[in-house]
């Protein structure tokens, strides 16, 4: 029986991302957000407008027909207009599936089969793929330009809609956000975001040991908002009023600088090949960055020598790991009162779980590894952001103890430092040892020439699998093999040294800006590394 007659003694607030923008928009609502178009023009709105803008794309939603559960395809690059149709869209208990246009035609075919896709609202640059994409699917009924005043575009969908849609009030369980892998090995697979996942996730990382964020920054999200759920920046800016800059298309060194520089930009976000590119430009235009205090690097292993030339400028680089099915954050780096100072501040591990994640490792057989920061083994999470059943799949993706198997292989710490040592599909397995590709990687890394360096498995015939290195020089610069294995050697056991390094004009890279592995495995393997002796790349 409870005191008050109504059954509880706490209010019951549903944990729904429209209650982020709510926030933003009356507490921060002058707060600027801006974004680059793809002519290059800056476009200036900020928390209050941008409010108003979701509300009248809700309200043009609802007259199409699209309600809770539908999913609404985005297909663009970070801009106000996108960003007000993911919350617009989310508001109404619509699903707001990220559409990545850097995948192929046969991934995107699938992906859009599956979701089963209403309506698709995109960048117009995205022209061509978005039509084709509409003109073999008939679940699309209608595709809206994001772009404002070209035809079909977002001003003529909203034009008499005066933004009076309610938004949340649902259960905080329901879905919000669809975000397909990349399907590096087999179909790609759909994660649902909640808003109650995506709520619990904004507030994990907003921690001071995770992204910290706070109403002082300006926050520049590099990493898509297609990809991983764009690591929940958007969410997380909004829950503080951050100033937001959204880069647009371009975000090579070159276009990303001259906004860090005039935006005055306090924290970015993106994967190490995009920072790679800034470290260069900055380097070569001799630019300082006064503002920028921390970069977050994630989707792929940070190498020392990036960690070091951020710190030569004075900006902390943070290392977070996790994946799309971890909406995406898992681990961060931050240091603890026991690891400081002591020298154990690893830096440039993968971090520790915040609370709301739990990680361990485990064998073959799924016993649990010692954290002992030397076992390697599979590395697996559970936690309220992190997948149990893909979409429109049967079986759970978890284990009967709710842990999901991450692909990676790691090693844990006594201080719960996750360092990761491999994808599973990258490991290389050399007469029964494993050897890390990552580490080899990081350490070519460290020659000034190296501008990328991947590491794959070739089959051997005695050993099983032998290390090949294949190494893209700075433009106009050169590493030889030589210099290199001497790098290696200092580091390394005999065994473990690459069988070849080669030279090669371009390190490929996938969809999501990382090193395509795939690729290259595909090319060098039917070769084997005999044939390596008569390349020439
Ligand atoms: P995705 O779902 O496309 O974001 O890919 C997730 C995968 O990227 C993870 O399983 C890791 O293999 C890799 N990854 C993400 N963050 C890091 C990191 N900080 N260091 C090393 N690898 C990472």
């Amino acid at each position: 029986m409870f005191a008050n007659g109504q059954g509880r003694y706490m209010q019951n607030w549903p944990l729904t991302v429209d209650k982020f923008i709510d926030h933003a928009a009356r507490w921060h609502g002058e707060e600027e957000i801006v974004s680059r178009s793809p002519d290059g023009k800056i476009l200036r709105t900020n928390w209050a407008a941008l409010h108003q803008q979701a509300k009248r794309i809700s309200d043009a939603l609802l007259a199409e027909g699209i309600g809770p559960g539908d999913r609404v395809g985005t297909m663009a690059m970070n801009g106000a207009n996108h960003l007000a149709a993911w919350f617009a869209i989310m508001g109404i208990g619509a699903i707001c599936h990220t559409l990545n246009p850097r995948l192929s035609p046969l991934q995107l075919n699938f992906i859009v089969e599956q979701a089963g896709d209403a309506l698709i609202l995109a960048d117009k640059e995205f022209e061509l793929i978005v039509s084709g994409l509409a003109d073999s699917h008939r679940t699309i009924r209608r595709v809206v330009w994001l772009d404002s005043d070209c035809r079909d575009g977002l001003n003529a969908f909203i034009s008499g809609f005066a933004g009076e849609a309610a938004w949340g009030e649902f259960d905080e369980n329901s879905p919000a956000g669809l975000c397909y892998t990349s399907g590096t090995t087999g179909d790609p697979k759909g994660v649902l975001y909640t808003h109650r996942s995506n709520y619990l996730h904004t507030m994990m990382v907003l921690q001071p040991d995770v992204f910290g964020l706070k109403a002082m920054d300006c926050c520049m999200p590099v990493v898509p908002m297609f990809h991983a759920n764009g690591w929940g920046l958007v969410f997380a800016a909004a829950a503080v009023g951050a100033k937001l800059v959204l880069p647009g298309r371009k975000v090579d060194g070159r276009s990303l600088v001259p906004l860090l520089c005039d935006e005055n930009v306090t924290i970015s976000a993106g994967v190490p090949t995009v920072w790679q590119d800034v470290i260069n430009e900055i380097e070569q235009a001799s630019i300082e960055l006064p503002a920028l205090q921390r970069v977050l690097v994630g989707g792929a292993a940070c190498p020392p020598s990036l960690f070091q030339a951020f710190n030569n400028h004075g900006v902390n680089v943070s290392n977070a790991w996790g994946m799309t099915e971890t909406s995406p954050l898992g681990t961060a780096v931050a240091p603890t009162r026991q690891t400081h100072g002591t020298g154990l501040d690893a830096r440039l591990d993968q971090g520790r779980a915040p609370m709301g994640v739990d990680v361990r490792i485990v064998d073959e057989d799924g016993r649990s590894l010692p954290h002992d920061g030397e076992t390697v083994g599979f590395l697996q999470v559970r936690g309220h952001s992190v997948v149990e059943t893909y979409f429109r799949d049967q079986e759970r993706a978890t284990g009967s103890d709710g842990f999901f198997d991450t692909g990676d292989v790691a090693t844990i710490d006594v201080f719960g430092s996750v360092r990761l040592t491999d994808r599973a599909k990258d490991v290389i397995k050399s007469g029964g040892e494993w050897i890390s590709s990552v580490s080899l990687e990081n350490v070519a890394l460290t020659h000034p020439a190296v501008e990328r360096a991947a590491v794959i498995a070739m089959p051997h015939a005695k050993w099983g699998e032998r290390p090949l290195m294949l190494v893209q020089e700075v433009t106009g610069q050169s590493a030889s093999s030589g210099e290199l294995r001497e790098l290696l050697a200092a580091r390394f056991a005999k065994w473990e040294l690459p069988d070849a390094i080669v030279s090669v004009k371009s390190v490929p890279l996938g969809a999501t800006g990382k090193i395509d592995k795939k690729v290259l495995r595909a090319r060098f393997d039917e070769m084997g590394l005999e044939g390596l002796g008569t390349l020439k790349v």
